[in-house]
């Protein structure tokens, strides 16, 4: 089943207390591939957050929040099936709402997105929580334990460029943790909330348990949201100023926030690395998703004696790579998420040519004489040659771009991958045993690799520091934030 639409235009509408429901306001959603429009999306107004935030609110409190965890796990795992039942639509409707290539989505984004929920229920089973014993001046004693509660109604706001999995990736241990939640996808990437709102449904999901809102920040879905009173907590992925935004709006109401925010993120590459590994992985931190992960490397740092092999190196791979449509199966990167952003990825690329960078490759926009021109492409690009303080290595730019500067010891690799304000993620690649878990634990970041990129263990804690954000997902950390956790304090 598609979402309702004539022909292949489809409409997208609101998903409020197990009904979708149609606002009368709608914008256009196209793809970046080629422009084409996609579909209609109903832009939720003020009255249809407050309803879905009045039916979230009833089902937490009479069904959702009350029922057996088993139970809830079973209606889980029914979601996460119902997502692989149609993992070609949602494939389909990933790579033309995101411009990313099929093998991506297929392997990425809609299988890691249906098994966030089998993580999640499977975790909620077994986590535990704390128990102390107490001295008292009698000599009796008192015991202390806590117990979890949901917070209630949780706002979940997504980003573009990993829609159904960063959306999954909160909902499913906020969910499992017994809260309903509402949440608003990014108006750039409408498709597949929608069609998950679908796949709860014929899950039996009880109504208002799941809500989805449709449309932008400011004075529209995101912003009521974030203001509203009877949203208990917000849990955000996004830019680092819409984070400070949020954070202002959500300051009346005092509600609990978990942000991940962007990032700047450098990888070291020792003389001692596995060449072709550092290789390889720096083409795939760099370039994968079309520089627009997050975790991306846009700082790369080359120790001397191999810096100009491995630009050389660099180049040559990022020149053979395949700019393409999503279904072609030998297409290696996408278009960027919009003409927008790529007037915002193009203006960095002039920032540094006019601040003096050698451009070692791209730094354009690729035409291909076809219908592709009319998408968002833009060419993978490296520069070197500019200095620490330029905006280029200050800026998150979150496109396939990386500046790629020499070092010539441990030390001052250090000080200049830890320059910066953002402290998301860092690789360093090396094959000295002592320099890798010294440089990684040197590291200012949340999550840091060694010979890897990208390699994630869903226990483990997720998030950054500084301009990155607050709160780790993940695991046991995941749930910490989506509950509350109470003392209970009993005089023996
Ligand atoms: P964005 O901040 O523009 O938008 C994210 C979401 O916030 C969208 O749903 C948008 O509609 C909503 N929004 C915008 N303004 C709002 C407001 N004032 N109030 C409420 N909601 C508002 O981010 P994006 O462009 O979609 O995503 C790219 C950014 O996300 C990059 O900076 C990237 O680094 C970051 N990101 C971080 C992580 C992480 O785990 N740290 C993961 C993915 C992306």
């Amino acid at each position: 089943m598609a979402p309702e639409g004539s022909g292949n235009i489809r409409e997208l509408k609101n998903f409020i207390g197990g009904e979708f429901v149609a606002s009368g306001k709608t914008f256009e959603n196209t793809t970046p591939v080629d422009g084409t429009l996609l579909s209609h999306v109903h832009e939720a107004t003020q009255d249809m957050v407050d309803q879905a935030v009045a039916a979230a609110r009833k089902a937490y409190k009479e069904v959702w929040g009350k029922m057996p965890v088993e139970e809830r796990c079973k209606i889980l795992y029914a979601v996460a099936d119902g997502i692989d039942a149609r993992s070609e639509e949602f494939i389909e409707a990933e790579t033309m709402d995101t411009g990313k290539p099929r093998s991506l989505a297929s392997h990425v984004d809609i299988p890691r997105g249906a098994a966030n929920f089998r993580v999640f229920a499977d975790l909620i089973k077994s986590v535990g929580t704390e128990a102390y014993q107490q001295d008292t001046p009698d000599g009796a004693g008192a015991i202390n334990y806590s117990v979890r509660q949901p917070h209630g109604v949780v706002g979940v706001i997504s980003p573009w460029n990993l829609p159904l999995l960063l959306s999954t990736w909160k909902l499913a241990p906020a969910m499992s943790s017994g809260n309903a939640v509402i949440l608003k996808p990014s108006e750039e990437t409408p498709t597949t909330a929608t069609m998950l709102a679908e796949v709860m449904k014929e899950a039996g999901m009880p109504d208002g348990a799941f809500n989805v809102v449709h449309g932008f920040g400011p004075n529209s879905a995101g912003e009521f949201m974030t203001t509203h009173k009877g949203i208990d907590a917000i849990t955000f992925t996004g830019e680092t100023t819409t984070g400070g935004a949020i954070m202002r709006a959500a300051s009346e109401n005092v509600k609990a926030l978990s942000f991940e925010l962007g990032g700047k993120n450098p990888s070291i590459v020792f003389a001692d690395a596995d060449f072709d590994a550092a290789i390889e992985g720096t083409v795939r931190s760099v370039f994968a998703n079309c520089g627009q992960v997050c975790l991306c490397s846009e700082r790369v740092y080359v120790e001397r004696p191999i810096f100009d092999r491995f630009v050389s190196t660099l180049k040559e791979k990022a020149e053979a790579m395949k700019l393409g449509r999503p279904e072609d199966p030998d297409t290696q990167m996408g278009p960027l998420i919009s003409h927008e952003h790529r007037d915002k990825v193009k203006g960095y690329y002039d920032l540094a040519k006019e601040l003096g960078a050698e451009v070692i490759t791209g730094g354009g926009i690729p035409e291909f004489g076809d219908e592709r021109d009319g998408g968002a492409f833009v060419e993978p690009t490296i520069f070197t040659g500019l200095g620490e303080d330029s905006r280029i290595q200050k800026e998150e730019i979150f496109g396939p771009v990386c500046h790629i500067t020499p070092f010539d010891t441990e030390e001052e690799a250090v000080a200049m991958a830890n320059d910066t304000e953002y402290g998301l993620a860092s690789t360093v690649w090396t094959t000295n045993l002592a320099r890798a878990h010294r440089v990684a634990q040197g590291m200012e970041a949340g999550i840091n690799w060694v010979n890897c990129w990208f390699l994630r263990d869903l226990r483990t804690p997720f998030g950054g520091m500084g301009l990155s954000g607050f709160g780790r997902e993940g695991g046991q950390h995941a749930l910490n934030f989506y509950s509350e956790q109470k003392n209970i304090c009993i005089k023996l």
